[in-house]
């Protein structure tokens, strides 16, 4: 079976779109690819159809399979689900399954079962996953949103910056990595993360240009010239049977702004991180079934939004970052039809983002304070939680989630280990502060970086040229991998 046939016996297209083909041939061939593809371009098929193409150590003790790294854990099942349906032998391992259903799938990748496996990142730090991987062939690596892999990137996983210790233990398996946006600079941190030379990978870099999105800017002052731009959007697709989705940095403003256009007698649904996960979940439902078709939302909605009618996405608040805006805009008309997306502009806005990467970006001062209070006030710190440790550290401002920044980078450096959710903390401190942590000049290029994101933003906003130039010059669209970027 070559790849055409695969294609048409398991998904019944005819043939490949884009440079599919050519990075089907790459993998098959045993080298390693990054693909930059706009969302809905077709990426999956890019591991799928070498994950059924049967290879020769087949025969060979350890069964092949190709494993699929995901971060979305709620995207995994409807992937696998979809598979299956075509005949696919698929399955993923990940939290939201029961003991017994983990365990039973555990066996059957033991003994052999599936061709596509698929799991997030930190599956890799349970010991008894290590040991039934360790008995397969790992034939392909497929890394999907491969720019969480960079802390340079927007969406930053720490568990994705271990990938070279999970290719060591996989046999260093031929790799793919996938994502919609990377920068330049992300795209050679991916290939440092995946433990590879620029030479020893090729770049497929199909663009990000999605023709059937507008893409609008309007600087306004002010809450009603928002809410006229909102109305007037909203108004224009009220007679499609598609959704639209209007984001907010702040629950506060989201909540201002449901308040109004109720005033004005527009349905809509609130979607944000201060809703009970029960509601999120079936606001999400609904709004999947085209229940209904105005969200209001911070940008905690969005991971796993598979929608194909999506017929706008407004920005009332300016996004974090130049990445953050064109994934968000992303969702938009999958389906390929026309939609609009809009970001509105108030100077005033920003204000709250610079505020927001300075949270994100803590001092060395803080990340002594906290290994302070973690390693030697371990006991209440495990005791009492995250509330007592921000007490501790007078961090207790809304927006400031510098403890958990930290935590995080502790844990990325090995220093701790362990889990903080809903409050609680249950780690273990494994070593002293490695000097990378504490170096100054370091984070003070991280902090640049982020402002430099987020200042592109304005930069596009301003722009009075092809603003689509504007952004695949960003995205680096029609440049080779560089071979170093400024780092520390
Ligand atoms: P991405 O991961 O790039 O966002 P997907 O891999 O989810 O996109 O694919 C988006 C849609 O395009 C899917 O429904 C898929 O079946 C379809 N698709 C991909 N490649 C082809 C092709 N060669 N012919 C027809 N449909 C395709
Ligand atoms: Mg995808």
């Amino acid at each position: 079976m070559n790849p055409k046939d695969a294609l048409h016996q398991f998904f019944g297209f005819d043939s490949f779109r884009g440079s599919q083909a050519a990075i089907i041939d790459r993998v098959l061939g045993g080298g390693h690819a990054l693909v930059i593809m706009p969302t809905g371009a077709g990426k999956s098929l890019c591991y799928q159809i070498p994950a059924l193409i049967p290879c020769d150590d087949e025969q060979s003790q350890r069964p092949a399979v190709t494993l699929v790294l995901s971060p979305l854990i709620a995207l995994m099942k409807d992937q696998v689900d979809a598979l299956r349906a075509r005949g696919i032998e698929a399955t993923y391992i990940n939290s939201s399954l029961s003991r017994e259903e983990r365990v039973r799938r555990y066996s059957e990748v033991a003994e052999g079962r599936y061709r596509l496996l698929y799991v997030t990142p930190e599956r890799f730090r349970k010991p008894e996953f290590r040991e039934v991987i360790g008995r397969r062939h790992v034939r392909l690596l497929a890394v999907d949103e491969a720019h969480c892999i960079s802390e340079w990137g927007h969406d930053f996983r720490p568990d994705y910056s271990r990938l070279i210790e999970i290719r060591e233990l996989l046999g260093q398996p031929t790799t793919i990595a996938l994502t919609a946006t990377a920068t330049p600079d992300v795209q050679t941190d991916i290939v440092r993360q995946l433990g590879l030379r620029p030479d020893e990978i090729e770049l497929f870099h199909e663009g990000i240009e999605r023709p059937n999105l507008r893409l609008d800017v309007q600087e306004v002052w002010g809450d009603d010239e928002k809410l006229e731009h909102i109305v007037a959007v909203h108004g224009r697709h009220s007679a499609s049977t598609g959704s639209g989705i209007v984001y907010f940095t702040l629950i506060r403003t989201l909540e201002r702004f449901s308040e109004l256009l109720r005033q004005r007698r527009v349905p809509h649904v609130c979607y944000h991180g201060d809703l009970e996960r029960n509601d999120r979940r079936r606001i999400q439902n609904e709004f999947m079934q085209g229940h209904c078709p105005l969200v209001l939302a911070t940008p905690a909605f969005g991971m796993g939004i598979d929608k194909e009618d999506i017929r706008f996405v407004l920005h009332a608040e300016i996004p974090g970052s130049m990445e953050a805006w064109y994934q968000e805009i992303g969702r938009a008309g999958r389906d390929g039809l026309p939609s609009d997306c809009l970001l509105l502009y108030d100077e005033a806005d920003l204000t709250t983002q610079m505020e927001f990467i300075r949270w994100s970006n803590p001092d060395t001062d803080f990340y002594h304070r906290v290994y302070d209070l973690v390693a030697h006030d371990h006991e209440r710190a495990t005791a009492f939680g995250l509330d007592w440790l921000r007490e501790q550290l007078h961090a207790k401002q809304k927006h400031d989630h510098r403890l958990e920044t930290v935590l995080g980078m502790l844990e990325r450096y090995g220093v701790i280990e362990g889990t903080w959710e809903d409050e609680s903390l249950q780690i273990e401190v494994l070593s002293e502060l490695p000097d990378e942590l504490l170096d100054r000049n370091r984070l003070a290029i991280k902090l640049r970086h982020d402002q430099e994101k987020l200042l592109a933003l304005v930069r596009l906003i301003r722009h009075d040229g092809n603003r689509m130039a504007f952004i695949h010059e960003y995205f680096g669209q029609g440049r080779k991998l560089a071979t170093s970027i400024e780092r520390p």
